[in-house]
């Protein structure tokens, strides 16, 4: 079943298109992330599907429902940093958030700091906390009201390695615990090691989406070269689970599924036909290339 639905949803600033006819699904227990790079059009993504903005064009649906009031209670928000007082203990910080949202009740305080392990802490100033712990804060206050999705918009940036650590973990405990997540990031190694399924942006526009083993696969790559090689491109053509054989740099690339690379079956089967390689290299594709390759062409 699809949490949200998102159709054909464009968006423009005075003549800056900063979303372009995008529509993807968010399977219920998703981390869905939405990765691009920076003004790709997340912020203004994530800002229209919980109201903040309004679409030119498209539509969106929560739980299969328009948007209304009883949809956006099942919605937690963090879209910015929330400003919470220096002075003021998490609870008595987490007591203001409630009072001006009005989501939630302040019986629910412990628990949501319970949920993002500040419960220890909840009586110390906010001004001692480590940003790791601010930004927890910050999710427990939009953890109020016991929404059942969370969306968060780069809920890493700017924290220190730790700080981005316990943010990823607490990110994949919400998860277990039954929130389904959508996250906005510009870091496709966070999406890879976080996220369940993906939606790429690119200047407004939709990638590609899916689940992130299907969209992020990792091909192996094996790079040979005999005397002639344009003889061993032709026969490669015809080894089985070749995805894809190129001449590159006066080397042939063989590119096949993730983990199915076996260089002594293709030094054989190059034998076979007649051709003794020089050269046999496994070489990692790197996301990082695949992710440049998506959102560079
Ligand atoms: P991202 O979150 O991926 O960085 P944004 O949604 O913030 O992308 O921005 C998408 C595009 O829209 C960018 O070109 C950005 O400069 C532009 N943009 C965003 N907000 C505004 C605004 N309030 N006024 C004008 N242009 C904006």
């Amino acid at each position: 079943m699809s949490i949200l639905s998102i159709q054909n949803i464009s968006k423009s600033y005075g003549n800056i298109k900063a979303l372009n006819g995008v529509s993807f699904e968010v399977p219920q227990g998703a981390i869905f992330g939405v990765l691009g790079p920076n003004g790709s059009g997340k912020t203004t993504l994530l800002s229209i599907i919980v109201d903040v903005l309004k679409a030119d064009n498209g539509n969106f649906l929560w739980f299969d429902q328009p948007s209304s009031p009883a949809t956006r209670r099942k919605i937690g928000t963090l879209l910015e940093t929330p400003n919470f007082y220096h002075y003021l203990s998490a609870f008595n910080n987490l007591k203001i958030t409630n009072s001006i949202s009005g989501r939630g009740n302040v019986t629910e305080i412990n628990v949501v700091l319970e949920k993002v392990k500040l419960l220890e802490r909840k009586n110390s100033r906010f001004s001692t906390y480590s940003l790791g712990m601010k930004q927890r804060l910050a999710i427990a206050g939009a953890l109020l009201g016991e929404p059942k999705v969370l969306v968060l918009d780069e809920p890493t940036n700017g924290l220190d390695p730790v700080g981005i650590a316990e943010i990823r973990e607490l990110i994949k405990e919400l998860s277990i615990a039954g929130h389904t997540i959508i996250m906005a990031s510009h870091l496709l190694d966070e999406v890879e090691k976080v996220c369940t399924h993906v939606a790429i942006l690119k200047k407004g526009t939709l990638l590609t989406t899916g689940a992130v083993d299907d969209v992020l696969v990792d091909n192996d790559i094996v790079e040979i070269s005999a005397s002639d090689n344009n003889a061993l491109l032709n026969i490669l053509q015809s080894y089985n689970g070749t995805e894809q054989v190129i001449l590159e740099n006066g080397l042939v690339q063989i590119q096949l599924a993730k983990g199915t690379a076996r260089p002594e079956e293709i030094n054989a089967f190059c034998f076979s036909k007649g051709i003794t390689l020089n050269h046999l290299v496994i070489k990692k594709k790197r996301l990082e290339a695949k992710f440049f390759e998506l959102t560079n062409n």
